[in-house]
């Protein structure tokens, strides 16, 4: 069985314990903002950050990730990049460390005509919703980003779609959870019976399916990192989402000299890296970019996302499991849901109310079993 909570940190934190199972960015927020409200916080994890969290590219982007058919996910999206602000600026100071967080925006652009016409009916669609975007002419594009290839045809502009790097994000959630007295166990949770006291957050990514029965699923993005040649700053500031050719990319530049060039979505498990994901996503890459072409190679990745059926998130009290919560199903979006769910699921351990937020989240929507209005969720 495994013990409820470390008696080391019994002098610091008083309050009822909590497991919280998985050490990615999700089950790591949920364990800082709950030690943070007097929790005696243990999380399980054989490999803390191994998942998609130390894969993902960091784009803070409820703009650009704006689809059609999923509005109460794109309000959440938006609700949770608004606290990001702050979180990082609380987050940096109780970590000491630096984020690698950036707000000079996104650019979305369109290589050929026939690129820029697919991606207008998606800038239209979140114009409609009343985001905030602004087409550019490839003039106005290139004033903001010079090293933009010629060929770029049009373009529009996400401010709000910020990023941060997700492998600094883990490392200060680890910090900062430990530092308010979370305490880390480096081992898995085989089964939710195996927690022998207090409520359980299962935060799992893709193996949340395991320890549920929740239909949470492995969907597989590959992608590249490159480095400057010397060393330097990337030549460009912004974000850059674009088609070239029909081939979807982005560009994620950080000020340590990396570039990040993602990703596929592939409907399989495996984690290798393939030759022609590589080949597609750099040809894109460097067509948006030509410069690219003289950066470094410095690592191929894949990882797997957490995928949903309705590719949202699942949030709340799992149906038949008294005590027994959901933080996972992030898919595309965990790093920017990082904040919000964090707090949702924490104001809710403690006040046993669930915010209006999570209604649409629920995972009982999944499942036969319901949980009815008003029901107590432990
Ligand atoms: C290529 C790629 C690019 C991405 N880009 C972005 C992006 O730009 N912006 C964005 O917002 N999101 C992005 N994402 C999505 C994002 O990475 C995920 O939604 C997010 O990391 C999910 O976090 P998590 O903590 O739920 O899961 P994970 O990071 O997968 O963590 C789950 C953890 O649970 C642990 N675990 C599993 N089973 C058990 C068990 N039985 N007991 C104990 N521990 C267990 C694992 O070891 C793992 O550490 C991207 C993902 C990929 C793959």
């Amino acid at each position: 069985m495994l013990s409820g909570g470390p008696s080391s940190t019994e002098s610091v934190n008083r309050g009822p314990f909590l497991t919280v199972v998985g050490a990615g960015v999700v089950g790591l927020a949920v364990a800082w903002r709950c030690a943070q409200r007097g929790m005696r916080v243990t999380v399980h994890d054989p490999a803390p950050g191994s998942g998609a969290s130390g894969v993902a590219a960091g784009m803070l982007a409820p703009v650009a990730e704006a689809y059609f058919g999923e509005r109460e996910l794109t309000a959440l999206l938006v609700g949770s990049a608004a606290r990001w602000p702050g979180f990082a600026a609380e987050l940096t100071e109780a970590s000491g460390l630096d984020l690698g967080y950036r707000t000079e925006g996104t650019l979305m652009v369109g290589l050929t005509g026939d690129d820029v016409a697919e991606a207008r009916r998606l800038w239209a669609y979140q114009q409609e919703l009343g985001l905030a975007i602004t087409p550019l002419r490839p003039t106005e594009l290139r004033e903001r980003e010079p090293l933009l290839a010629p060929r770029v045809r049009g373009g529009a502009w996400a401010p709000g779609d910020h990023q941060v790097d997700p492998r600094r994000l883990v490392a200060a959630l680890r910090v900062a959870a430990e530092r308010a007295g979370a305490v880390l166990v480096p081992e898995p949770v085989e089964q939710l019976s195996d927690v022998a006291e207090g409520p359980v957050v299962v935060a799992a990514g893709w193996a949340t399916a395991d320890l549920t029965g929740l239909p949470v699923r492995p969907v597989k993005g590959q992608l590249l990192r490159l480095r400057t040649p010397d060393g330097g700053v990337p030549g460009f500031r912004h974000v850059v989402r674009g088609y070239a050719d029909g081939q979807q990319v982005y560009l994620v530049p950080r000020v340590d000299g990396e570039v990040v060039v993602g990703a596929t979505v592939e409907e399989r498990s495996d984690r290798q890296v393939t030759v022609d994901a590589v080949l597609r996503l750099l040809r894109a890459a460097v067509e948006l970019v030509p410069e690219l072409a003289e950066y470094e190679l410095v690592e191929t990745a894949a990882g797997l996302r957490p995928g949903t059926p309705d590719n949202a998130p699942v949030l709340g009290p799992l149906p038949g499991r008294p005590g027994v919560l959901v933080a996972a199903g992030h898919h595309r979006h965990g790093i920017v849901l990082t904040p919000l769910t964090a707090d949702l699921i924490a104001d809710l351990i403690s006040t046993g109310v669930p915010d209006p937020q999570l209604a649409a989240f629920a995972p009982d929507r999944f499942t036969t079993t319901r949980i009815a209005e008003g029901q107590p969720w432990s």
